[in-house]
């Protein structure tokens, strides 16, 4: 199967000022299509073509560097660009909300760590809140790794992820990643955090 770049359900000026537009233009149509001509690239003429994507990150260890990291960046910005919305309410409500306050103990102690997740995953990577066996778990992995490969340190189903690449912020924020992380909490759509949770 061949891996399309989907479209957003928004503007690229829609997540203003939080997002500007010009990241989010180069950020979707450059660096996310890439990902994605890349992967077609790496799995054509393959097994991998009959796999779909969470299939192909399962088995990421084992497919090498390409399909890793293309086949991540492909995944994640499709995750990324779903958990955002122009219409942020700021706190969950519903399952995602007990399950946050059973593992973390309060909305304010999740944030919290998440933030700090995303702050200090050195160089470029992503912060994830995870649903694993055993409850929901923040993690963080480096470069496009994500929860769902086989090579991760927490594995589970990501339901919210923050890219902090350099090219996710660097436009508007420079060298202020932690203004990145702040803002983004204005943006997030708890609604589909909290579908992919009940999936
Ligand atoms: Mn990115």
């Amino acid at each position: 199967m061949a891996f399309n770049l989907p479209d957003l359900k928004y503007d690229y000026n829609a997540l203003e000022p939080y997002i500007d537009a010009r990241t989010m233009e180069i950020h979707h149509g450059k660096h996310h299509g890439a990902y994605t001509s890349k992967l077609n690239a790496a799995v054509e003429g393959s097994s991998l073509e009959d796999q779909n994507i969470e299939q192909i990150l399962a088995g990421a260890g084992a497919h090498g560097a390409a399909v890793r990291n293309n086949g991540g960046g492909f995944y994640n910005h499709n995750l990324f660009w779903e958990v955002m919305t122009p219409n942020g309410e700021g706190r969950p409500g519903g399952e995602v909300l007990q399950a946050i306050n059973k593992a973390f103990g309060s909305f304010d102690e999740f944030k919290s760590q998440f933030s700090n997740a995303a702050a200090t995953r050195f160089g470029s990577g992503w912060a994830w809140l995870v649903k694993t066996d055993s409850g929901l778990v923040v993690t963080s992995t480096p470069n496009q790794d994500n929860p769902l490969m086989d090579v991760a340190e927490v594995k589970g189903l990501p339901i919210l992820g923050l890219d902090v690449w350099e090219h996710a912020y660097y436009l508007k924020y420079q060298n202020k990643r932690p203004e990145y992380i702040e803002a983004f909490w204005n943006v997030i759509n708890w609604a589909e955090v909290n579908n992919r949770f009940g999936s």
